[in-house]
């Protein structure tokens, strides 16, 4: 027998109701029954969504008014003693004081990529990070020796209760317990967070026999580590875990995603479970082996519509793999997109950004069921009673892989005719810095910032003014100048060395240049949860990557003319530019990254002959962009420094290319980052630390470095000393001429008054330190 799911669907909403609800409730003007009202309406919806699509099941639990994370570290009831609950609050209040932190979210806004810890000491929000390598943050669950768990909280039974009461097949989805300690961590240094098992184990159990006592006839149990390299012990402990929670008595569906299980794939199938799940858009070339291993009485469930990605399914494909699988098993199929569909939009359907021909090559997660729904037509009732729909499907794609949209042979032609050396600067970095530093003549220990100014309430205006049509172009043009001319006079007075235009211009740093690129789309509502209330609208990267025109060079030459001291021209690098859109499926990312890449190389090559002679190719998402196995770090990061050093290699020897990095651990991977050979790389060092000074002391890196001095996620004015404390550090590890001395990351979110008084700062901290250690 087919049978259709998902292992978890979108809960902002269509138009992004928990988004809004959560805010009026953040700002008091709605009550927690009020939001409360909100989400049971969002989870109604959207499990009728998944009936009227035919599932058998609809999936209850993927709601969270947060992050389903924190939902567990909740209804586990541990959470960390730091926050000194006493039990009497309620439980809204408590997720969002882990969520927040005691003081309002005071950091983040629009167009902010950043993910910051904020608050103050003992009851700072929860650290968030990324949730596999999906662009999704959660909140990471703290463990120590004396964590606790009990079943604390009833919101997934009512759930449940909810779902039921309007007449659905529940199936609650739970992330699994090894998962769970695996993706917290341990607040005490040397403290491993997997002897807590036993401890967790028993509530596990008690939530899942409550939960059979409900009525509930399946229970998906999500272990995506088992798609990591994991240690042996955690290995081992899979076995027992999964033992304990059989006792309870309900069957589990074990789901994996996201990556290939290899050597775990053995320990998935013999768990003593009674489905699993596989992702088999990601890790198809695995369902012949797990036919082979899973036992005949298991249920076996195969993700065959992308839940990472928007185009519509190859269904020949998907239908082929579930023939092949239905063949093999005796126990029944199920069928369900490969992940959550949570990092995909709700529809696009009838997104009024796009055309109609690009509309039909996309599907979200509302079209993702109906792509389930006619996958189980076709395996039940036979291809021909869906034959219409099967070919219309087949002719959107085919005709979006053979549009003259996606292909333009130019470009082909272009990466086919690439010089072998067009990623090698003509001279080597030593012979190079002679030159910058005859052009450019900066003093020892040179300031810059990273880019973008205080993105005033003004200049928002505008921008969405001239968006809208009201503001003409020149009048757009001459309100963007005037901010440019101010920031330039701001740092002019400062006395920073290199300066920059502001970015007053840029709404986003991906999208400025995916919408002046050809091969990209935008959608009107195509968000994404990033965390939280958070939402993004990634771009669609749907065809070959062109450069019709100039992109920033009108601005940076504007700016350059105003000041007699070099201005750095800003551009966003291929690799980030492709992690943080939806990508096309019909060539390997490396592919689409060169293509960026050569858009990029164009762009720098006009910026230079235009006389500018410094350069930034920010690529904060490089670290983002690592596969889950260790085993394929290697490959990826020799093409995305590539196409890296691709994007730079228009650059003459005398034109400085800087980079800049932020937000992520880049200890483990600095060769690689030393491989893309840019003159100075500015990267943050508040969130990482000590520890990447560290890491920049074990590994010589070759060319300049920039460590973040200041933490840009505070409106808190930093001392000249706090300032130089940290460059006196930064000096013992990195050989004091190639120090610069520059904030953390863009100061879009900041307001002028604290930028300016840190930037005054900073500047005198360098011009001490000069006198005190006069360097080159
Ligand atoms: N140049 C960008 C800015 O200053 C860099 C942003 C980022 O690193 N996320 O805003
Ligand atoms: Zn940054």
């Amino acid at each position: 027998m087919i049978r259709t799911h998902v292992l978890g669907f979108p809960r902002i909403g269509a138009q992004r109701e928990l988004k809004f609800a959560l805010e009026r409730h953040w700002r008091g003007e709605i009550d927690a029954e009020a939001l409360e009202a909100v989400g049971r309406m969002l989870r109604e919806r959207h499990w009728a969504l998944q009936r009227a699509a035919g599932l058998d099941v609809v999936t209850v639990g993927d709601f969270a008014f947060y992050d389903h994370v924190a939902n567990h570290v909740l209804m586990f009831g541990c959470e960390p003693a730091r926050f000194g609950f006493d039990g009497g609050e309620p439980e809204l209040a408590r997720l969002f004081t882990l969520a927040r932190g005691v003081a309002a979210e005071p950091v983040h806004e629009a167009g902010c990529r950043c993910v910051g810890e904020h608050g103050d000491a003992g009851r700072a929000a929860l650290e968030m990070t990324k949730w596999f390598d999906t662009n999704y943050h959660y909140l990471v669950p703290e463990f120590g020796p004396h964590t606790g768990f009990r079943l604390a909280s009833r919101r997934l039974l009512d759930e449940v209760a909810q779902a039921r009461a309007l007449g659905h097949e529940v199936k609650p989805v739970l992330v699994g317990p090894l998962s769970f300690l695996w993706l917290g961590k341990s607040q005490v240094e040397g403290f491993d967070r997997l002897e807590l098992l036993e401890v967790l184990l028993p509530a596990y159990v008690e939530l899942l026999v409550q939960l059979r006592a409900a009525g509930v006839a399946w229970v998906q149990i999500d272990e995506p580590i088992l798609g990591l390299d994991l240690p042996g012990a955690w290995r081992l402990a899979f076995e027992r875990a999964y033992h304990a929670l059989h006792g309870a008595g309900v069957p589990l569906m074990l789901a994996t995603y996201f990556s290939a299980l290899e050597d775990q794939l053995g320990l998935a199938c013999r768990l003593p479970v009674a489905g699993l799940h596989i992702d088999a858009v990601r890790a198809g070339h695995e369902l012949q082996a797990v036919l082979d291993w899973l036992p005949q009485h298991k249920q076996l469930s195969i993700g065959v519509v992308d839940g990472r990605n928007v185009w519509r399914c190859d269904l020949d494909r998907a239908l082929a793999q579930v023939r092949a699988a239905l063949e093999r098993r005796r126990a029944d199929v199920w069928i369900a997109p490969s992940c959550s569909l949570l990092h995909v939009p709700m529809s696009l359907a009838g997104d009024a950004a796009l055309d109609d021909e690009l509309r039909g090559w996309l599907a979200g997660s509302v079209e993702k069921l109906d792509e389930l729904a006619l996958l189980k037509r076709a395996l039940v009732e036979g291809k021909q009673a869906v034959g219409a729909e099967l070919a219309a499907a087949r002719r959107a794609r085919e005709q979006r892989l053979s549009s003259a949209r996606v292909r333009r042979p130019a470009v082909t032609q272009r990466l086919a005719e690439l010089p072998a050396d067009a990623d090698r600067r003509a001279s080597p970095f030593e012979a190079r810095r002679e030159r910058q530093r005859a052009r450019l003549a900066l003093p020892a220990f040179p300031t810059t910032t990273i880019g973008s100014f205080p993105q005033t309430a003004a200049i928002r205006a505008a921008r969405a003014a001239f968006k809208r049509g009201e503001l003409a172009a020149d009048a757009y043009r001459d309100a963007m100048r005037e901010e440019i001319a101010l920031a330039v006079r701001e740092q002019e007075a400062l006395g920073l060395d290199v300066l920059v235009h502001g970015e007053a211009e840029r709404n986003d740093m991906v999208e400025y240049f995916g919408e002046q690129l050809d091969g990209f789309a935008f959608t009107a509502n195509g968000w994404v949860q990033s965390y939280g209330s958070r939402c993004v609208k990634p771009p669609v990267l749907y065809g070959d990557v062109a450069r019709p025109r100039p992109m920033t060079v009108e601005w940076t030459a504007y700016a350059q003319r105003l000041t007699a001291r070099p201005m750095k021209g800003m551009l966003t690098g291929p690799v980030t530019i492709l992690q943080w859109s939806f990508v096309r499926d019909d060539q390997p990312r490396a592919d689409t990254a060169l293509q960026i890449a050569l858009a990029i190389r164009d762009e720098v090559a006009d910026l230079q002959d235009a006389g500018i002679g410094v350069i930034q190719i920010d690529e904060p998402a490089v670290r983002e962009g690592l596969p889950l196995r260790r085993a394929q770090w290697g490959a990826y990061l020799a093409w995305a420094a590539r196409a890296f050093r691709v994007a730079a290699g228009a650059a003459r020897d005398e034109t400085q290319i800087h980079t800049h990095m932020c937000y992520a651990e880049f200890n483990d991977i600095l060769p690689e980052i030393a491989s893309m050979d840019a003159d100075v790389i500015t990267i943050e060092t508040s969130r990482s630390g000590m520890e990447l000074l560290r890491g920049f002391g074990a590994f010589r890196y070759p060319n300049e470095i920039g460590p973040g001095v200041y933490d840009i996620h505070s409106p808190r004015v930093p001392s000249v000393e706090e300032m130089l404390v940290l460059l006196r550090r930064a000096a013992a590890v990195i050989p004091p001429e190639r120090l610069w001395v520059n904030p953390d990351c863009g100061l879009k979110t900041r307001g002028w008054p604290e930028t300016r008084a840190a930037l005054r700062h900073m500047v005198e901290a360098a011009a001490r330190l000069r006198a005190e250690a006069p360097a080159g």
